[in-house]
């Protein structure tokens, strides 16, 4: 086999593993993106989780110091019945009512905290919903991904044994090139060389179109032991089998 022949062999074979690669990428890709959502909506429902616990626990320390308050209230009314004089009254009475109002800003503020913890137990109750929506999501996406590699994982195994058998005939040099250009082509490495005119001995690259020296077709037709690239879109050409070529006049 010619180098040409071995380049086409491995050719031919890159360009399935390449397809039905994409078709697991691209399984892959969505499922990771589902995921990354999923995990944000959750993030989001432990962070308002979080902000309930707070609001709750400081709520029932409001709640404690109320009490605490309203015992000193209650032994202040004992000392105000046990009063002896006016002024002792009136200097006990004052320190109730100072009692009783900081009793009631207390309670404002724990009814707020309770309030707002409440509202947010509804936003956390979507969160919930949302995230269960979200691993519905991510099911179906990691069943699709499980489903096409079951539908290709036997066939991509063997074909990248392929790959691997008729890359491994190639020279070490012709081979990174290979697969670099691959990378950048999605796996349409070699291209035709069209023959746009017999006559006048013109030809193009059949991926990019570009007009192509006539040098390389006389390169290409020699031995096939010879790499010619496009030089515009990098491709490696090849020329196609007589039958295949009727383009142009
Ligand atoms: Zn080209």
């Amino acid at each position: 086999m010619s180098l040409q022949e071995q380049l086409l062999t491995l050719h031919r074979v890159n360009t399935q593993v390449t397809g039905l690669r994409q078709r697991l990428d691209s399984a892959k890709r969505f499922l990771a993106a589902q995921t990354r959502i999923q995990e944000q909506v959750k993030q989001q429902a432990d962070e308002l989780h979080g902000q309930i616990r707070q609001l709750e626990a400081s709520a029932a320390n409001l709640e404690t110091e109320s009490k605490g308050i309203e015992e000193r209230i209650d032994k202040l009314r004992v000392d105000l019945n046990a009063s002896r004089n006016d002024k002792q009254y009136q200097a006990i009475l004052a320190d109730v009512k100072n009692l009783q109002q900081k009793r009631d800003e207390v309670d404002t503020q724990a009814l707020a905290h309770m309030e707002r913890a409440e509202s947010l137990r509804s936003q956390h109750a979507e969160l919930d919903a949302a995230v269960a929506e979200r691993t519905t999501l991510v099911e179906r996406a990691q069943a699709d991904l499980d489903q096409r590699k079951a539908d290709v994982g036997d066939r991509l195994a063997r074909l990248e044994e392929e790959r691997e058998q008729a890359a491994r005939v190639l020279p070490e040099e012709t081979r990174s090139l290979f697969d670099r250009v691959s990378d950048e082509t999605d796996g349409e490495v070699m291209a035709p060389m069209i023959e746009i005119s017999k006559r006048h001995r013109e030809y193009a690259c059949g991926a990019c179109n570009i007009e192509l020296p006539k040098e390389s077709f006389a390169q290409l037709s020699g031995t096939g032991n010879v790499v010619v690239q496009c030089r515009a879109c990098e491709r490696i050409l090849y020329v196609p089998v007589e039958n295949e070529v009727a383009v142009g006049d």
